[in-house]
């Protein structure tokens, strides 16, 4: 009979590691310094640490190439740096070869992980680098883990004394057309014992999974929510978010309220400028009306040209968020202070296939 196939350990939730551990004959004790060494220090050599007799034996038994578990621990195949050194993109390489990014930013005193949650994106936005490769395949919950536990570990040798306190799922990929992954992963990336990144510290971004948006306040899942709207009528929207042909405008909007009524909580809105496509007075005046009644924060987010199209002049994108302010809503400008070099989310991983000819 052949075993069945290697699991990441990464990839288990604290309760399935415990039952995994207990199937073996191996305690509570044993299952909770485990999840403390691989979450919370971030360990990757198990074989090297001073276990217990009883951990260290399953360990051997169990974690490494050929057998039960292998570990999450994705290869850094290019890194850039900001200017300013305040950020610094890694481009990873997953154990089947394919690459996806994570960025680690500290403005402000606050250090914040931005990771992927696919490999490619199935939603297509027009603007978008990931959007044009196509859609790879879905990370696991492991590999999501394992980008904010690298960045922690690069945190650490910058300065030990920071801590990684906030997340946002604004990588690669579309993290709500990968629902039950990135939920198992947020739970252990949230967990005390963990990475202990606050719940109310994490946000998803979203291009509009209007289920999935209905699910996460159903479940009273405790994270923020931030919508990537970019269009204020049907035909605007559609013209940059091809997903919206599956899920309106008005579907989205009428899951917003939604989400806001059974949550209580204030959504984000993202807008991505783009000149000549949604950038203009009217669309800002639309806009006010299409969410009056919602508690919503918005985003402006300067464009990173890509695939022919422009971002909005300085004075237009003023211009754009004065009205939203006078219509009763807060509205600030995405922070893009050193994100200065194959900056947008997949431009690294399309920079660096251009330069190399690789098909990753
Ligand atoms: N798929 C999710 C999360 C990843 S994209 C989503 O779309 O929300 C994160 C954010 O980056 C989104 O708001 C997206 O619109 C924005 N974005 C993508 N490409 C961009 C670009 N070239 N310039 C500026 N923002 C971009
Ligand atoms: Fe996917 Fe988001 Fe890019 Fe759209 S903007 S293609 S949803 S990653």
């Amino acid at each position: 009979m052949s075993s069945p196939p290697a699991r990441s350990l990464h990839d288990l939730g604290f309760s399935e590691l415990v039952a995994v551990l207990a199937a073996d004959g191996v305690i509570l004790h044993h299952a909770k310094v485990l999840w403390r060494t691989l979450h919370g220090e971030g360990e990757l050599n198990l074989a090297g640490r001073a276990f217990l007799p009883p951990l260290k034996r399953w360990v051997e038994k169990s974690v490494g190439e050929g057998k039960a578990f292998f570990l999450d621990a994705p290869e850094v195949v290019d890194e850039i740096h900001s200017s300013d050194g305040l950020t610094r993109k890694f481009l990873l390489r997953l154990r089947d070869g394919q690459t996806i990014e994570t960025v680690l930013m500290g403005y402000q005193g606050r250090q914040t992980v931005c990771v992927s949650t696919q490999a490619g994106c199935a939603m297509g936005c027009v603007f978008c680098a990931t959007g044009q490769m196509g859609f790879v395949r879905h990370l696991r919950p492991g590999e999501i883990v394992a980008q904010v536990l690298h960045a922690r570990r690069v945190l650490k040798t910058i300065d030990p004394k920071k801590r990684l306190r906030n997340m946002v799922l604004m990588g690669m990929g579309e993290p709500l057309h990968n629902y039950d992954s990135v939920m198992l992963a947020l739970e252990t990336i949230s967990d005390r014992r963990g990475p202990g990144i606050g719940p109310t510290k994490i946000a998803i971004s979203t291009v509009g999974v209007v289920p999935s948006i209905l699910r996460l306040a159903e479940e009273q899942r405790p994270y923020r929510l931030a919508v990537s709207l970019h269009g204020s009528t049907e035909e605007e929207r559609a013209a940059l978010v091809p997903a919206s042909k599956r899920w309106s405008l008005a579907m989205l909007i009428d899951a917003c309220r939604k989400y806001g009524e059974i949550t209580g909580k204030r959504i984000f809105f993202e807008w991505t400028l783009i000149a000549g496509k949604n950038d203009s007075p009217e669309t800002a005046r639309r806009l006010v009306e299409l969410l009056r009644g919602i508690d919503a924060h918005i985003n402006l987010i300067p464009l990173n040209p890509t695939g022919g199209f422009a971002g909005t002049q300085s004075e237009s994108g003023h211009e754009f968020q004065k009205i939203l302010i006078a219509g009763g809503f807060p509205c600030t400008f995405r922070q893009r202070r050193g994100i200065d070099v194959a900056a947008g989310c997949g431009m690294l991983k399309a920079e660096k296939r251009a330069r190399t000819g690789c098909g990753l």
